[in-house]
């Protein structure tokens, strides 16, 4: 069965606060007026200029010769896997991560590859589980050609890849004769939260992302980066995905509103998350996850409600957060939700599971 989005019914309360995804941000105005303004030309013929600005500025902050503009982080993904990989080629990735368990099946629909998960706390593996998943090369194994990392790991709580541990898997995938991609869909969660410049922390990288939309306010939008090699035969990719647009000038200028306005701003949302779990904490049945960002993942089973019945009650209070399994539930923080959204959040998880024990009292 495909799962088609519905409309919101017209009887939903309205929403207070919005914690269901950091991509569920509005363009403000100022950055509308930014988009407004934008010089623009035929993107797939290479003449606009507004997309050549963007991509020039990320090709300088990820430290690589070349960058594109695509409209979603999955096509940066997969044009990368596209570009890397052959048919039958394996690719390494997380267990968890957002090509194995989101993009629809796309490296083997689309690739002909296939992905094997590795084990690791919080979305991360370490050298040896790496080194355990190469074969030896040999007419009966399957290529080994990508390694692929998440930063910040996204089902793995939003946790941020230590710049050692991650230099040493990409050198590790390098020795093995692998090349080395980095879903980036929130690297810049990354940088601001470790202070590690993007271009160290992708150096190990033959290519990588960054998604306008996850907490940087762009209505849609992201930057695919890598050597001049890989984005001239990523071209082929783009424009055989029908990725190759017009006057795209018009979202590569809110991506770079928001290079200007909201990236430093993302330690606010770090901050918002860290009082958003110690709220949390404090309410019995809840256990949280200790936030490295801006993603909260908490586990509802010591109140006895799965997070899908959590999350339809803290929904008839105005409050919106996503259900990432049977007991495990994700709150995400970004540019639409202040302190004062948390205080809200907090107040309602608390009467919500207030009221839990209201019924079993007057029944008896
Ligand atoms: C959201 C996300 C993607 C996909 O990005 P879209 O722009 O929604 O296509 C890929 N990887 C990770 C880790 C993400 O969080």
């Amino acid at each position: 069965m495909v799962f088609i989005p519905q409309r919101p019914n017209a009887s939903d309360p309205p929403i207070r606060v919005n914690l269901y995804s950091d991509t569920q941000t509005r363009p403000s105005a100022a950055m509308k007026q930014a988009m407004m303004a934008a010089e623009v030309g035929d993107e797939q013929h290479g003449d606009d200029p507004s997309v050549h600005a963007l991509c020039d500025r990320m090709a300088a902050l990820l430290g690589k010769p070349a960058a594109m503009f695509l409209p979603t982080g999955t096509m940066c993904n997969q044009i990368a896997i596209l570009t890397h990989c052959r048919h039958g080629d394996e690719v390494l990735a997380h267990r968890s991560s957002h090509i194995i368990t989101s993009e629809g099946g796309a490296p083997g629909a689309l690739a002909g590859v296939m992905v094997t998960g590795l084990d690791g706390a919080r979305g991360q593996f370490d050298v040896d589980t790496l080194q355990a998943a190469f074969r030896a090369r040999s007419r009966h194994a399957p290529p080994q050609t990508l390694l692929e990392v998440e930063q910040t790991t996204n089902f793995g709580g939003g946790a941020v890849w230590p710049l050692d541990k991650l230099d040493a898997v990409l050198d590790a995938a390098h020795a093995n004769g692998m090349k080395t991609h980095m879903d980036g869909a929130r690297l810049m969660n990354a940088v601001v939260a470790a202070g590690v410049p993007a271009h160290e922390m992708v150096a190990g990288c033959d290519s990588v992302w960054l998604d306008f939309t996850k907490g940087l306010g762009a209505p849609l939008g992201a930057v695919l980066a890598g050597s001049e090699e890989f984005i001239e035969a990523a071209w082929r990719w783009k424009q055989r995905l029908g990725g190759a647009m017009r006057q795209a000038g018009i979202c590569a200028a809110a991506c770079s509103y928001a290079l200007d306005h909201n990236v430093l701003r993302l330690a606010d949302d770090h901050a918002n998350a860290r009082a958003l779990a110690r709220g949390l904490a404090q309410l019995e049945g809840i256990t949280v996850e200790e936030p490295e960002t801006n993603l909260v993942f908490f586990d509802t089973a010591g109140t006895g409600l799965p997070a899908e019945r959590l999350a339809e009650q803290a929904r008839a209070h105005g409050l919106m957060f996503s259900v990432m399994g049977e007991h495990r539930g994700r709150a995400c923080t970004h540019l639409d939700v202040d302190a004062a959204g948390i205080e809200t959040a907090i107040d309602i998880f608390r009467s919500v599971l207030a009221r839990q024990g209201e019924p079993a009292r007057t029944n008896k």
